[in-house]
């Protein structure tokens, strides 16, 4: 498991190790939790030989320079993929990664840019049929229109492991684009 990162101002920052969190803790750079306590690590011990315990929460915010993150999640299949629930959309099935592509809406060769909002996941067949062609010229419809993620829809798509409070606290800063269930990361 990943414990959330927030700046002071309540954005992500970064998916952390229990590890990285614990030292979060033992600087004492922890200004507040969100998530449940998800994780008790063992410390030192103290000179009555007692161990120190912290619990972690599965959401922190810690004192620290903000970055700004915003363009800096890049776009990857991976990403993408799961951004269109591993649909194609434009036959709308449901394909392993393996069987999908990444489609230039507007393609390549016509000046269309590599970037999300020209991106679509699309099955191989589809991809080979629609070719070189806009979806109006191919006569093939999205099922679906591709997003920009917004930051916390990007810390969503980083990591394939969301504790169910870590979900509800993305989730409540989803866009109404986005199509994943919130129950059910
Ligand atoms: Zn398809």
């Amino acid at each position: 498991m990943f414990v959330l990162r927030l700046n002071k101002s309540g954005m992500p920052q970064a998916w952390i190790t229990p590890e990285e969190a614990t030292k979060y803790y033992a600087q004492e750079r922890v200004l507040f939790e969100l998530g449940e306590t998800t994780k008790i690590m063992r410390g030192g011990h103290n000179s009555q030989g007692v161990q120190s315990t912290i619990e972690l929460s599965s959401i922190i915010a810690c004192e620290g320079k903000v970055t700004n993150l915003d363009g800096k999640i890049s776009l990857s299949n991976r990403y993408l993929f799961r951004r269109d629930n591993f649909l194609c959309l434009y036959c709308g099935q449901k394909f392993k990664p393996s069987l999908l592509t990444r489609d230039h809406i507007i393609p390549r060769s016509r000046g269309g840019k590599d970037r999300w909002a020209n991106c679509a996941t699309a099955c191989t067949r589809c991809n080979c049929h629609k070719a070189d062609r806009t979806p109006e010229e191919a006569n093939m419809s999205l099922i679906a229109v591709p997003f920009v993620p917004n930051l916390y829809e990007r810390f969503y798509l980083m990591n394939r492991r969301i504790l169910a409070d870590q979900m509800a606290f993305l989730g409540n800063h989803f866009s109404k684009n986005q199509r994943w269930r919130i129950d059910e990361p």
